[in-house]
């Protein structure tokens, strides 16, 4: 139900954040449970330039403060509303590697639904691992699947306001998390066109904040929650690097393994080759449609020939942080400062490398373009490792099971969440992390005869 105020009425679950974690989180919830959940957005359903600025942000490093912003939009259905729909499941080099707290199986297993949600097809979850040269194993062809792109409030908004046990609200905020050591008791909420200057409390059994990558550890930091762990730390985002590299291709070798239809061909080198090497790895986007007949790597050939889209995974950095700053924003918060550099030139230089001399030794093809030319990073508005998960309260913000390290009712959604970015584009995973919760907190609420 869409709802103008909640008067003394508890919930079971309070989600903060309509984008695509929390829109999912409320899919799973409720097509496993009768929990009466409340979704509380910042934004309405159209942009509202207004509301948009509490999204403002003071920045250093690379990115220019204004680059946030426009790709954490504050409107119901988030940034899905601009997103591009590319859909990968994860790399499982960092699972392997032990930095996730789980198994790649304890989050593989939720693909599936999540590709439903997303409009995706059946291999877009199954995704065979395509070895290219059957020598050593080391290149894979990994296409991205495209969804519509699925706007999460074109689509579910209708479906979840006219669910008996979900209200919605709009145009309100989330200031401020109220707790005591171990337990959230509420929620303080504003109006954020700031119409009325008052707060009012929500109370609920189980929070989630699906704030996005930012707005999560804001609103921990606002509230003083969890100040021993590194909330805000280790912020990450995928560099870009387009229009300065090219690539060539065996027509011959690759054709076969081409997935048709709506998909974006890459190529990566394998979770074993970047463990055994000890980097990280880099996506490789190609085109099919220019193809040259050749004198190629030693004899005449059709070769694919192509600039080169490189989405790189970045290391997480301690010095790349988010935090309070001394502006206020309209609902009299501090704004969100954020130091970010992507530190990108060893790692790049270091994983293409490896993969133009795989790629060339593998004799599938070649890159033409050497990294000096590597300029011009761009950013992919992915906010990805604030609120990171990990064993350890001190060196983590939330457990395996997404609840923040010692309080017993807070549980994040999104990929602040991940402690390694991968390569792969976040929101694929961000919805089976948002599913696999609402299954989590199913499972909690057992007993209370909601399922
Ligand atoms: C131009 C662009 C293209 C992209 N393309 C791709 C792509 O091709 N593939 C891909 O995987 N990803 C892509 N992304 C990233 C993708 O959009 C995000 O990963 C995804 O939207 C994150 O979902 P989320 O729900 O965690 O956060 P968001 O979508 O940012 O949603 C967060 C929600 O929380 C609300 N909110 C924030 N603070 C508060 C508060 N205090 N109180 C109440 N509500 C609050 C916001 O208004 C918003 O609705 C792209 C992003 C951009 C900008």
């Amino acid at each position: 139900m869409f709802i103008e105020e909640i008067g003394h009425k508890k919930y079971d679950i309070a989600i903060v954040g309509a984008g695509p974690a929390g829109i999912s989180l409320a899919l799973g919830l409720v097509a496993h449970t009768k929990a009466r959940i409340l979704l509380i957005e910042s934004g309405t359903l159209e942009i509202n330039p207004e509301i948009h600025k509490l999204s403002e942000v003071e920045a250093s490093g690379d990115l220019p403060s204004d680059y946030y912003p426009t790709h954490a939009q504050r409107v119901f259905g988030g940034t899905s509303n601009v997103w591009n729909g590319l859909c990968v499941t994860l790399e499982e080099r960092a699972f392997l590697n032990k930095e996730w707290a789980i198994d790649y199986k304890d989050i593989s297993a939720y693909y599936k639904d999540a590709a439903e949600i997303l409009e995706l097809r059946e291999e877009s979850y199954k995704q065979p691992k395509m070895i290219l040269d059957n020598g050593t194993g080391d290149l894979i062809y990994k296409p991205y699947y495209l969804s519509p792109p699925v706007r999460f409030c074109d689509k579910y908004f209708h479906d979840l306001s006219a669910h008996r046990n979900i209200d919605i609200l709009l145009n309100s905020t989330c200031t401020k998390i109220i707790s005591n050591r171990s337990m959230v008791t509420g929620l303080l909420i504003k109006e954020s066109d700031c119409t009325s200057i008052s707060s009012y409390n929500v109370k609920a059994e189980y929070y989630v904040l699906a704030c996005g990558g930012i707005g999560n550890a804001r609103i921990m930091q606002l509230g003083g929650i969890s100040t021993k762990s590194p909330v805000g730390k280790y912020f990450m985002d995928h560099p870009h690097i387009s229009g300065t590299t090219s690539v060539e291709l065996d027509k011959e070798t690759i054709e076969p393994f081409l997935v048709d239809g709506r998909v974006i061909h890459a190529l990566q080198l394998s979770d074993k080759c970047c463990l055994k090497n000890s980097i990280l790895n880099i996506s490789v986007d190609f085109g099919i449609n220019s193809v040259e007949r050749k004198l190629f790597m030693g004899r005449k050939r059709s070769v694919y020939v192509s600039d080169a889209v490189i989405r790189a995974e970045m290391a997480p950095s301690v010095t790349n942080r988010i935090y309070l700053g001394e502006q206020i924003d309209a609902l009299a918060q501090e704004k969100t400062r954020i130091h970010f550099n992507f530190n990108y030139q060893s790692l790049a230089k270091t994983s293409w490398n490896l993969f133009a001399q795989k790629l060339l030794s593998s004799g599938i093809g070649r890159a033409t373009t050497p990294p000096e030319f590597f300029h011009d990073i761009k950013g992919g508005g992915h906010y990805i490792g604030t609120t990171r998960m990990g064993v350890s309260a001190t060196s983590s913000v939330v457990d395996s099971d997404c609840k923040v390290h010692g309080i017993d009712n807070l549980y994040v959604a999104g990929s602040s969440i991940f402690p390694a970015s991968a390569a792969a584009n976040p929101t694929f995973s961000i919805v089976a992390f948002s599913l696999r919760l609402a299954n989590h907190l199913a499972m909690r609420l057992r007993g209370r005869n909601l399922l």
